[in-house]
């Protein structure tokens, strides 16, 4: 097997633990502290949990450090949604097997994902897709085409289904049609992001069965999509032990022994091995202006109805210069980005020790998903420092 490509990040500095990543360091921008055991542990409770192909949903975190981390913890299939993401996959990865599931693709990039990258398996929810993938894999036996249901069933902090997928019926007559055409006819679903409801992949699934019953077709996999919870800070969401019990419960009761199964975890693989560094540039009573926000790693922080909450730390140096947890009564703060825009600011105030104050630090654990995948350069500021703790 190739190995993967090397590039800067694999010469990081290392540290053996984050307080002394900062005290070496003392960063002004932003600072990304990449824990590889952490990688290691998200991915092998997948993979020893969940009994079918376990796909990252490259989307959550691209970046060669995550794909690397996963690579090394023995994640093998990549869910990429679009073929500039099969591109970055593939250039870090060479042997990675990719997974195109996004129900709309732009026009030639099956064709280009299917004959450039040996791409097989594609999404659909609609006619005029379905009519593009076939002529543009001029349907092929080995290509597997997954319609992709509704699934907006509430347990989920963001949820996916408003955007994509149909309902049974239609998904009833796809099938048929993906079954006339040659091509493997299969299900999936996205029961949305940050689903902290494992009976949700239940029904869900069993929305599949009623599927495969009204169209007569037989599927030859059915993949459950992603959307399991990272563990941030306030309540824990559900050990993944009782999603993996309840979707093995509800593929027994599917009928159909011997089916393909898959998933496609971004945010629980990614979330948990990446913290987040940033320091206070400036407080004024109880306004900290931080070097790090929402257009940079706290852009998921725009979706209000999106509650999660980052259990900061703040840290500040010694007068000997060595890096400690500071400790004290909290009180809330109002927290700034570092651009000019006045949206740049997080929705809620932080609990930080009200000792704050210029040049410390505030730790941001589980910061792996959702946050280096749409920072962006607006005004100048884009969070790309980078260490390895452990
Ligand atoms: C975003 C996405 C995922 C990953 O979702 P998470 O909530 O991060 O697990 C998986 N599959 C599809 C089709 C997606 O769009």
């Amino acid at each position: 097997m190739t190995a993967p490509a090397p590039d800067r990040f694999d010469t990081l500095p290392r540290f053996a633990t984050a307080l002394k990543a900062i005290e070496s360091l003392k960063p002004t921008e932003p600072l990304y502290l990449v824990f590889p055991d952490k990688f290691a542990l998200a991915a092998q409770t997948f993979l020893k949990g969940f009994d079918g192909d376990v796909l990252y949903a490259a989307k959550s975190n691209p970046h060669p450090v995550a794909l690397k981390n996963l690579w090394a913890a023995g994640i093998r299939h990549f869910d990429t949604a679009s073929l500039g993401e099969i591109e970055a996959v593939k250039s870090v990865l060479p042997d990675a097997i990719c997974h195109f599931m996004a129900p709309v693709r732009l026009a030639g990039q099956a064709k280009a994902a299917f004959e450039k990258y040996g791409v097989t398996d594609f999404v659909v929810d609609s006619d005029a897709e379905l009519d593009k993938l076939l002529a543009e894999t001029g349907k092929s036996k080995t290509v597997r085409v997954f319609v992709r249901l509704v699934a907006s069933l509430g347990g989920a902090l963001l949820e996916m289904s408003s955007k994509y997928g149909c309902r049974p019926e239609e998904a009833a007559k796809l099938l048929k049609r993906v079954r006339i055409s040659g091509c493997q006819p299969c299900l999936t679903f996205h029961v949305g992001s940050q689903c902290l409801s494992p009976f949700s992949y239940a029904q869900a699934i069993e929305i599949a069965q009623q599927t495969v019953r009204l169209s007569g077709v037989e599927i030859m996999a059915l993949d459950i999509g992603g959307g399991f919870p990272a563990a941030y800070s306030g309540e824990p969401p559900p050990p993944y032990h009782w999603f993996f019990d309840m979707i093995k419960t509800a593929l027994d009761n599917f009928g159909a022994p011997g089916l393909k199964v898959m998933c496609e975890p971004g945010r629980a693989l990614c979330a948990p091995g990446i913290s987040l560094v940033a320091q206070v540039v400036l407080r004024r009573g109880d306004r900290l202006y931080m070097n790090d926000g929402i257009y940079g790693s706290f852009d998921e922080q725009r979706f209000a109805s999106f509650d999660e909450d980052y259990p900061p730390t703040a840290i500040a140096l010694d007068a000997k210069g060595k890096a400690k947890a500071m400790t004290g009564a909290k009180r809330p703060f109002r927290v700034f980005g570092p651009t000019c825009d006045s949206a740049d600011k997080l929705p809620r105030p932080l609990m930080l020790p009200d000792s704050i104050g210029n040049g410390d630090y505030i730790l941001f654990d589980a910061m792996g998903a959702y946050t280096v995948s749409s920072r962006s350069a607006f005004n100048g500021y884009y969070p790309d420092g980078w260490a390895v703790v452990g």
